[in-house]
């Protein structure tokens, strides 16, 4: 496997999952995905699947302030012998089982460490859902939180009210991202569909779609998804 990396910072590499195309490990808020580093097909997607899993009786999201990051891997569906691979890139390793299950019953899923940094992560735009593409400038940190990213000073400004970013920095700030993540309320799929999906103005076959794409589903792209 060569292990090709951008001078950016951002790491890159290759795996059997796809071997033609270089992947990124990706991070949005408290999601974490296996990204491709340039569009992939007609739609141009940049993601293969979100591959946590987030769940009220999981301690996570767990942002350490010593040691690395950790989150539930979710091995199941389009995820399925992904960590397998993931394992499998070394020089250095992305990831590591900490020996840690969560779940019950058959489905027990594996902890996993993050091995790699902030800045080896491919970012979202917490704003506006864009991914970063290879070779472009990076996206820039919230400065007080340091865990959103934003592609631009506009999407930064935007995310900026009361409803949003601005209540959830000082929160983040003190590490409480279970609370943040409780207020957004994006691990919880049956409370979305509940609450979210039903405001969403689209046709039965649109509202099909947005389930395929993890970018909509667990974080909508629409102001109007995004209070509460
Ligand atoms: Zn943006
Ligand atoms: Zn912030």
């Amino acid at each position: 496997m060569s292990d090709p990396r951008s001078n950016d910072g951002l790491r890159v590499f290759k795996s059997s999952i796809f071997p033609d195309v270089p992947l990124c490990i990706g991070r949005k808020g408290a999601s974490w995905f296996l990204c491709f580093s340039c569009p992939v097909g007609a739609r141009g997607t940049r993601i293969h699947a979100c591959i946590n899993r987030i769940d009220t009786s999981f301690p996570f999201p767990s942002e350490l302030r010593e040691g690395h990051t950790k989150f539930v891997f979710d091995t199941h569906g389009p995820n399925h012998g992904i960590l397998q691979q993931l394992l499998k890139v070394d020089d250095p390793p992305l990831l590591r089982k900490t020996g840690t299950e969560f779940g019950s019953g058959i489905e027990k899923l594996p902890e996993v460490e993050v091995l790699i940094t902030p800045a080896e992560t491919l970012r979202c735009c917490g704003r506006c859902n864009k991914w970063e593409a290879v070779c472009m400038p990076r996206f820039q940190v919230c400065s007080s939180c340091k865990l959103r990213y934003y592609c631009s000073k506009e999407c930064q400004k935007a995310d900026w009210k009361p409803s949003l970013h601005k209540s959830e920095c000082p929160l983040l700030k003190e590490g409480k991202e279970n609370e943040v993540e409780a207020r957004r309320r994006t691990h919880d799929n049956e409370w979305w569909l509940k609450n979210k999906m039903r405001e969403m103005e689209t046709s039965y076959e649109d509202a099909d779609a947005l389930f395929d794409d993890p970018d909509y589903f667990l974080y909508g792209a629409h102001d109007s998804l995004r209070k509460g």
